[in-house]
């Protein structure tokens, strides 16, 4: 290599990591805040992400195609998700999250008692332990705070509910509200239709204005006495393309729009993001 060329290549490697520290920093800086629904097919994972921060509620069924997503939205230099949720340990929202946890240093993990005692079940808690991840027993008024402004709050199960010993995993489905300014996003996991009247009198206020619609959409998913409650002017429904299990169901479809609410679903759009700009103004789809 002669002299001259030296001092280009030289410059070309100084412009790249400038303009990857500059690209670290803004990413620090930035308070935005960002939901993003992944598709993931059949399943649920949902990603919150402000700044260096993420937040992951659930990991779908596949932890390649959960990688591909995660790859997406978190930068490549960011190898830390602070906080994973496990809503429940079946296998269409735990999968993903075996990869997470092997590729991913994770800050902290957040489930509730109940074991399915499926292989990947026992993998999950295998990795949680092997790798000593604080984990912590998600209960009513757990909350995980993102930043000043941003938080995000356990709403079910109670902690005097036991749900380790649940048979139907999903009844013991942990329920999440995100709160942002005047934002607000309800996450329902799989929690079924029968218990929407407790969760109705265990909280004041479920108002939010998006609602990550429970199991898939499913019939038994979101009653019309907890549509009243909440008011969702978006429903999100997290659904694989030709899944054989029908989801979402008319019955639910129709809930929801006789609520009103706009329907996104990412068997049809892919991912579903909402940007939020700040805590002042209302959280849009792109
Ligand atoms: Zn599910």
């Amino acid at each position: 290599m002669n002299h001259r060329k030296k001092i280009y290549s030289g410059l070309v490697f100084l412009v790249a990591v400038a303009s990857i520290l500059g690209g670290m920093i803004a990413h620090a800086k930035d308070d935005s805040l960002k939901v993003v629904f992944l598709d993931v097919g059949q399943g649920d994972a949902i990603l919150i992400e402000q700044g260096e921060k993420q937040i992951l509620i659930d990991g779908g069924p596949s932890g390649k195609r959960l990688m591909e997503e995660l790859g997406k939205y978190v930068p490549f230099w960011d190898r830390k998700i602070d906080v994973v949720i496990a809503t429940h340990p079946d296998s269409d929202h735990i999968s993903g999250l075996v990869d997470v946890l092997k590729n991913y240093e994770v800050g902290e993990m957040i489930k509730t008692d109940a074991k399915s005692g499926t292989d990947v079940d026992k993998s999950l808690l295998g990795l949680v332990s092997d790798k000593k991840i604080e984990s912590q027993l998600a209960e009513k008024g757990l909350a995980v705070k993102l930043s000043d402004e941003a938080r995000l709050d356990i709403i079910a199960p109670r902690a005097d509910e036991n749900v380790s010993g649940e048979k139907d995993t999903n009844s013991g489905s942990v329920v999440a509200m995100l709160i942002y300014g005047k934002n607000k996003f309800l996450f329902m996991g799989d929690f079924p239709i029968e218990k929407d009247p407790e969760l109705i009198a265990d909280n004041q206020d479920l108002g939010a204005q998006f609602l990550k619609v429970s199991h898939h959409g499913s019939k038994n998913a979101t009653s019309e006495e907890f549509l009243k409650a909440v008011k969702p002017e978006t429903a999100i429904i997290s659904v694989g393309k030709g899944n054989r299990y029908g989801h979402p169901a008319q019955e639910a479809l129709e809930r929801l729009k006789n609520a009103g609410s706009e329907i996104l679903r990412t068997d049809e759009r892919g991912d579903v993001v909402f940007e939020c700009q700040d805590s002042k103004r209302e959280c849009a789809v792109n």
